[in-house]
């Protein structure tokens, strides 16, 4: 029949055990393995079926077994003590969540965040890969820190794709509906107690978005879906797919979630205080609170200053293809009504956004973005090198060091990625209440020591039986719908060997992530697989992007090698990577293998959830991975150093990658004591337990954009708002008088030039400035000096110089007595930057004038 509505029915619940609705419309039970038993334990099978999917799972378990349960002493006193954990969760005092009792005069307070995908649950698929995963873990912690947060994006119909693997090793994408009856968001509510659907306007028409809700723990996630009667039936598939369709599609996609998304906290009565774009897709919701307060009565320059103030801005990627742009015929189209509201003109309106380095200009979602807020932040230390030196020309004439980007390393939710036995094992010898200490170093310095040898090794050889077993059902699954024979099928119900050094390797199949490296030396490869005394095999998991060839390429390639007689059983690729497969693999194999190109790989976070559970990294120095290293919680792959040309550093890595498995990780693996325990080894497991856990946790990562970025965004958004924008029209106005007369500026030095000086002595320096229209109060005058590396002149020391007297011909004097503290070659100079009290960045304006 042709459906009109889908309704869920769900059994009537004894009443002993109702609350278990309640549990399964917040996310909370996906992180509480207790609550996860409540669902599992009643029909295991049915479990898996539906996906882990409680409210699928509710609506289909047979009556019988919750009646049964409902009598069941056992059972009942599991549910009440979750249900008792969860009021106590939701309802926590005010002294009890990290951020009330730190920051209380803020709790009331809103921090919004916009993603176009949240990671949180196999049975919520509206992720891709990381980037989502960052942002489901990110709200977790948010909740457990008691963060006053809420999340913005899009409810998928149909979601990011299934994939499967054809026996030619053809990826194919598919596309099912997602019900978003049988997922536990519900429609989200409007302070009047209406159903909240918001519109915003596209070429020729408007088009109309549902808000639904989706709670995780303690906060909420709103979820836009267009999929609504009064949207055309084009429009109504634009939020179908996530990163589906074409440039329109994308950039009609990014008006809702940035636009439309403002639009919905509006509508729900929200008024955030701080925002945070997670990535670019999100950057027209800064643009839609400058219209805002456009409409107020403030010119565009006016309200950049209020918005950018408490505007927070990550990128993620130096990888083009991951920096979203759109030609200004695009833009034309579908602005041409809305720049006008912010009084600007079309060209005004496209310089905000535009990038033109080499490739022709276009309409950058990232510099919108980094225009548009104040504070931006990279992904891990080098990441945020790489994003200075990418986007350096926005601030021209600033040192590559001083470009305001910084970094913040990514992390992972703990509870979300450790597996069950180990997080019990953690409490067996660590400390029963280890989670309150995960961000800690001194508690793991000091606990890890007391985790036997041989219990780890139990405990992890354990997890590698649970991943070889769903290995060969999902294998099995995969090759009967493919028509395979009973005899290979029975093949697959044997493969991969428990003894076996086993790799890992899951992530995306995008092509810097280099997915095939190990196969360039075929021959060497075959020799370590195919060792009888010392056997390895590699498990290989991830989608490419369905508009990437070369990604698909890749699959294909791996699966080839899987399929073929000299690598059948010992490489093996895993078909539709997802959390719940990935949850398998990082407690399951035994070595992460990670070898994107250098710097490609922002941060990465899969090898950060295997360390968590033991599991040594052996990595590109990249990433998370440059900062985690440390020479005895893994290894490292190649140098410290990019190459021009990538065929030569595909040779290098992997001649480095064949050489640390041949000469340091198989040794170790496979060295045994006489109990039986590769004791050397569980050496490598505790050292990435002891020194990744707390640093590369979601809970550090989380403290630290708050105490870095929300709670002074929180504090400047009230400032600004005082008096009617007081500080913000100053500021605009200010900076616009400093752009007018930059250029008139002259700046004379007197100083040496050159000679020697003994450790004790110094120099005088002296400044004189002339700045026509200006004031001595507009500028800060400095000497910077630092040593010299590599014939190049390091800024490492910055000193204001001190106003002396106005000269006869008006000019301004300013000296300096320079006295280095070490002996050594430096190089000094005198520059000028625009200061004013309120700026929230030295270098905001990008304007210097050097000597
Ligand atoms: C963690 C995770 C990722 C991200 O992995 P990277 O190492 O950052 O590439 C992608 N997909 C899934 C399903 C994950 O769990």
């Amino acid at each position: 029949m042709k459906v009109y509505g889908r309704i869920t029915v769900f059994p009537n619940m004894p009443a002993r055990i109702s609350r278990l609705y309640e549990l399964a419309y917040n996310l909370w039970w996906s992180w509480h393995p207790e609550a996860r038993a409540l669902y599992s334990t009643l029909d295991a099978e049915l479990w898996e079926r539906v996906g882990h999917n409680p409210v699928r799972f509710l609506s289909e378990v047979e009556p019988y077994k919750l009646e049964q349960a409902a009598e069941q002493a056992e059972y009942l006193q599991a549910y009440d003590s979750v249900i008792k954990d969860f009021d106590h969760y939701m309802h926590p005092r005010p002294d009890e969540t990290w951020f009330s009792s730190s920051y209380p005069e803020l709790v009331n307070t809103t921090i919004a965040y916009f993603s176009a995908e949240f990671g949180l649950h196999e049975s919520v698929p509206i992720y891709s890969g990381g980037l989502g995963i960052l942002s489901g873990d990110h709200c977790k912690e948010a909740s457990d820190l008691g963060l006053p947060f809420v999340g913005v994006g899009f409810l998928y119909p149909q979601g990011y794709f299934h994939q499967r693997i054809t026996r030619d090793g053809v990826q194919e994408a598919i596309y099912d509906k997602l019900h978003f009856s049988e997922t536990p968001a519900i429609p989200a509510v409007g302070p009047d107690g209406n159903e909240v659907v918001i519109s915003v306007d596209l070429p020729g028409r408007r088009i109309y978005a549902k808000v639904w809700k989706l709670m995780i723990g303690r906060v909420p996630l709103y979820l836009m879906d267009t999929d609504v009667a009064p949207n055309a039936p084009a429009d109504r598939e634009l939020s179908a797919r996530l990163y589906g369709g074409d440039r329109e599609m994308r950039i009609s996609q990014e008006i809702v979630l940035g636009i439309g998304g403002v639009r919905a906290l509006r509508a729900l009565g929200i008024s955030p205080s701080a925002w945070h774009l997670n990535e670019g897709h999100a950057a027209f919701l800064n643009l839609e609170r400058c219209r805002e307060l456009v409409a107020t009565g403030l010119n565009f320059n006016e309200a950049r200053e209020v918005v950018a103030a408490n505007s927070l801005f990550t990128t993620h990627t130096p990888v083009p293809a991951g920096n979203d742009a759109f030609s200004f015929d695009l833009i034309d189209k579908y602005f041409s009504s809305y720049w006008g509201q912010l009084g600007l003109n079309r060209d005004q309106f496209i310089d905000v956004a535009r990038e033109d380095q080499g490739w022709g200009a276009t309409y950058s979602m990232t510099v919108l973005a980094l225009k548009l807020s104040d504070h931006h932040n990279g992904v891990s230390k080098l990441h945020g090198e790489v994003s200075r030196k990418m986007w350096q020309f926005l601030w021209p004439g600033i040192d590559v060091d001083e470009v305001p980007i910084d970094y913040i390393t990514n992390g992972v939710h703990t509870f979300s990625w450790i597996a069950q036995e180990i997080n019990v094992l953690f409490g067996r010898y660590l400390d029963s209440d280890w989670g309150r200490h995960v961000d800690e170093q001194a508690f793991w310095d000091q606990h890890i020591d007391a985790l036997p040898d041989k219990e780890l090794w139990r405990v992890h050889v354990q997890q590698k039986e649970k991943l070889i077993e769903y290995s060969r059902k999902r294998l099995i699954q995969q090759h009967l719908r493919l028509g395979e024979g009973s005899t290979q099928i029975a093949e697959f119900g044997q493969i991969l060997n428990p003894e076996a050094l086993t790799i890992g390797f899951a992530r995306r199949f995008a092509t810097y992530k280099r997915a095939a490296l190990i196969f360039r030396d075929l021959n060497r490869l075959h020799k370590l697989l195919n060792n009888p005394q010392r056997p390895m095999q590699i498990i290989f998991a991830g989608k490419a992007h369905p508009a990437d060839e070369p990604g698909k390429a890749l699959i294909e390639q791996i699966y080839r090698a899987s399929r073929s007689e000299e690598f059948k059983g010992k490489v093996i690729l895993l078909e539709n990577y997802d959390i719940d497969m990935a949850r398998y693999l990082v407690a399951g194999t035994d070595v992460w293998l990670n070898n994107p190109i250098r710097p490609y790989e922002a941060s990465g976070t899969s090898g950060q959830k295997a360390a968590l559970n033991g599991q040594p990294n052996c990595s590109i120095l990249d990433g998370w991975w440059a900062e985690g290293y440390n020479g005895k919680n893994g290894w490292a792959i190649g140098e410290e150093r990019e190459y021009h040309n990538q065929e030569a550093q595909a040779e290098a890595d992997s001649l480095s990658l064949y050489r640390v498995l041949e000469e340091e990780i198989i040794p170790a693996f496979f060295e045994r004591g006489s109990d039986d325990v590769p004791h050397r080894w569980v050496g490598f497991m505790k050292e990435a337990i002891r020194t990744c856990t707390p640093q590369f946790s979601m809970r550090r990562m989380v403290k630290e954009y708050t105490t870095r970025y929300y709670v002074p965004e929180v504090q400047q958004s009230k400032g600004m708002a005082e008096n009617n924008y007081e500080r913000a029209r100053i500021l605009a106005h200010w900076k616009e008088h400093i752009r007018e007369n930059w250029n008139k500026l002259e700046l004379y030095v007197d100083g040496r030039r050159d000679g020697q000086l003994s450790l004790g002595e110094g120099i005088d320096v002296h400044a004189w400035v002339r700045i026509d229209g200006l004031s001595p109060d507009d500028i800060c005058i400095e000497l910077v000096y630092g040593e010299i590396k590599n014939e190049i002149a390091q800024p490492q020391f910055a000193r204001p110089m001190s106003f002396t007297k106005r000269e006869l011909d008006g000019s301004y004097r300013y000296d300096i007595h320079l006295q280095p503290e070490e002996s050594g070659s430096i190089a000094y100079n005198i520059r000028v930057v625009p200061s004013h009290p309120l700026l929230t960045e030295k270098y905001e304006l990008g304007l210097i004038r050097w000597a």
